[in-house]
């Protein structure tokens, strides 16, 4: 097989970069090691920013995100049992984000990339990655392209076929991870709520009128065993009630449970010759800014502009920008997810910290300039001209 584009990972990442180049009439393979059942089903983020639901309208491919979607005005900081509304709109000029899952964004792109007749190489894991010679291969198989695109993941082939010594990696490991759970039950609020206590944080979120996603901090090794359903309830509700014994946190039927390491990562720069690494096979960012998704759509939004350059009239510019492009938003959301991490989780114990992270969160709901600074970030810088 040939193509101009080949697109390794059908996650956000690649799904986007694959509908973006189609609009432009780039012609791409995306090789995705998974089934499509698995990828649609698979559980993950589910805040978008403003701008990635701008992005997925504009390029049409919002239609159900917005008869869906739950759009959200705010969001509620909790600590000492006391909540606090973050007014996102109102500090951030009107932008809003938007709450709609991982899955769903995936399932809408990938059903108008098989509805373009446009293909999608299920169950294809593109096993070497040969960006001398533009070549990907997988099972016995191999893709030709004048340009890859690394969309695989974390965990992905891509950014390992970037020699060590052509990459700088930076990173951070937390002492806890995420324990998240989906529940049929209705959400107990009508935002996010963002709990700071003292045995450890907890997020309250939805994905419809009918299921709530919560999440617990949980230790980094923790097995999902050790957390039967009763245990998790107790800890939610321990964490979340309110001193004025107001909230109740709706319980029912748990029936997606799993654990999510938490990690700040990042490998400069972002291309390699012909290749380029886009959303998580670049980057990770611990969960708490919701933002690896948006990242994800951010990155792309910035190779397709380059790679139409270069196919329209062999103009590479962007394309060579487009590593330190991307990182500048990576950095300022590296920085962001960082700084929210650590002011809202249970850190090392020391009683200091605490004090500090107690400091924290009281001058961000007193002062409006740091609410704003919470605000602006969390639905997400404007995207870039491209
Ligand atoms: C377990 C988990 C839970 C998360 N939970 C949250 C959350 O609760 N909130 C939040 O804000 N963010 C969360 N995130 C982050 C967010 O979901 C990611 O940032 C987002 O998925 C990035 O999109 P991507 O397309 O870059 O990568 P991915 O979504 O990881 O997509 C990569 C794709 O490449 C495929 N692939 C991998 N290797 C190969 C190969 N060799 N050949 C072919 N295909 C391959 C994979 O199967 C996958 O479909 C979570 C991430 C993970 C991993």
């Amino acid at each position: 097989m040939d193509t101009q584009v080949g697109i390794v990972g059908a996650g956000p990442a690649g799904l986007l970069l694959g509908h973006l180049l189609a609009r432009a009439g780039i012609d791409a393979v995306v090789l995705e090691a998974r089934s499509r059942d698995y990828v649609e089903q698979r559980v993950r983020a589910g805040v978008l920013e403003q701008g990635t639901v701008d992005v997925l309208t504009e390029t049409g491919v919002g239609e159900r995100l917005h008869r869906e979607g739950m759009v959200h005005h705010g969001l509620e900081l909790r600590f000492g049992g006391v909540g606090h509304r973050i007014a996102l709109s109102e500090l951030a000029d009107g932008r809003a984000i938007t709450v709609y899952g991982q899955q769903e964004v995936v399932k809408d792109l990938i059903a108008a990339r098989l509805d373009a007749g446009l293909p999608i190489v299920f169950e294809s894991e593109a096993t070497t990655v040969d960006v001398e010679r533009g070549v990907i291969r997988f099972g016995d198989d191999e893709l030709r392209c004048e340009v890859i695109a690394g969309c695989d993941g974390f965990h992905g082939v891509s950014r390992a076929a970037v020699p060590e010594d052509a990459l700088d990696v930076y990173e951070r490991e937390y002492p806890f991870a995420w324990l998240g759970i989906l529940a049929r039950a209705a959400p107990s609020s009508e935002e996010l709520i963002y709990t700071h206590h003292d045995r450890g944080f907890a997020l309250h979120s939805m994905r419809s009128p009918e299921i709530t996603r919560l999440y617990l901090q949980v230790p980094p090794d923790e097995r999902i065993e050790a957390w039967p359903d009763e245990r998790i309830w107790e800890e939610l509700q321990t964490r979340m009630a309110t001193a004025d014994g107001g909230f109740a946190l709706n319980e029912g039927e748990i029936f997606e449970k799993g654990i999510t390491p938490m990690r700040s990562f990042v490998a400069e720069p972002m291309r390699h010759g012909r290749l380029f690494l886009a959303g998580d096979a670049a980057h990770i960012v611990p969960a708490t800014g919701a933002k690896g998704l948006n990242l994800a759509v951010a990155d792309v939004r910035v190779l397709a502009r380059g790679l139409r350059d270069l196919f329209e009239r062999g103009d590479e510019a962007r394309l060579d920008a487009y590593s330190e492009r991307c990182l500048r938003r990576v950095w300022r959301v590296q920085h962001f997810s960082w700084w929210m991490t650590q002011m809202l989780h249970r850190m090392t114990g020391d009683p200091f910290e605490a004090k500090l992270q107690r400091s924290q969160l009281e001058y961000v709901v007193r002062s409006e300039a740091a609410a704003k600074t919470l605000a602006e970030n969390y639905v997400g810088l404007e995207l870039e001209d491209v």
